[in-house]
């Protein structure tokens, strides 16, 4: 965690938010989230790193919940049971199938595309319905290995938006994307515009996995963000949403 947070400093942020991989239960039994020991171990050093790094670069203690309607009673105990800067709710899995993993890609040459998108897209609106969460992670996840729909769902985008709209979330423009077979940030600049119609702040996220990662293309993201309409950009703190302005792409 030092290590991304001294990355952290080199890329000149004001502050680094973790947005660990909560202890959800999840239906593949490869390991990637943390169990419940580890998050609480997580939190205490986050906690120290703060004090360590106090006056040099504010550090954000948040976690990522993967949103499964089963799990709600779990996640709703997560949520309430520790204190974060910020709660990020994202779709990884439908259904079993946890469609953003490579190892999981072969499903992806025999779905219904379309299908699976709108199962996406209806998962996302139940999860900014919970009213649990603060940010919205990587909107378009489901588009990053590159398969689209053939028809249009457009309707079924524009009722996750809403929904997130109504939550009054932070949608994230996540940059890791760019680095993803779909080549593109998440979310869509289409969708970004519907975002920014629909009243809804931004926050920027590099979903890094490695110090290296840490900031990678926030000049483009900011960029980005300027061209879609937006002026400021959300910072967090215990929950509560602090506005300011967008910097200046370098
Ligand atoms: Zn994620």
């Amino acid at each position: 965690m030092s290590a991304c947070v001294e990355a952290g400093i080199a890329a000149e942020l004001s502050e680094v938010g973790f947005a660990v991989h909560m202890p959800v239960p999840i239906p593949i039994a490869e390991k990637i989230n943390l169990d419940e020991g580890e998050f609480r171990r997580y939190i205490e050093e986050a906690r120290r790193l703060r004090q360590k790094y106090e006056g040099r670069i504010g550090i954000l203690i948040g976690g990522e919940f993967d949103f499964m309607p089963d799990q709600l009673p779990e996640i709703e105990r997560l949520a309430n049971a520790y204190e974060y800067d910020f709660r990020m709710g994202s779709v990884h899995f439908i259904d079993d199938w946890n469609f953003d993993n490579p190892g999981y890609l072969d499903r992806w040459e025999t779905a219904d595309v379309e299908a699976v998108y709108r199962r996406y897209y209806r998962l996302m609106t139940e999860m900014a319905e919970t009213g649990l969460f603060d940010i919205v992670g990587h909107f378009d996840l489901v588009k990053k290995f590159g398969f689209r729909p053939d028809r249009d769902i457009s309707d079924a985008v524009a009722e996750a938006a809403r929904a997130v709209a109504d939550a009054g979330m932070t949608v994230e423009i996540n940059s890791a994307g760019w680095h993803k077979p779909v080549g593109e940030q998440y979310p869509s600049e289409q969708i970004l515009r519907l975002m920014y119609d629909l009243d809804v702040p931004i926050c920027l996220g590099s979903d890094a996995h490695a110090p290296g990662q840490v900031g990678r293309d926030f000049d483009r993201a900011i960029s980005l963000a300027r061209r879609v309409g937006w002026s400021a950009v959300n910072r967090f703190s215990q929950r509560r949403t602090f506005a300011e302005p967008l910097p200046a792409a370098g």
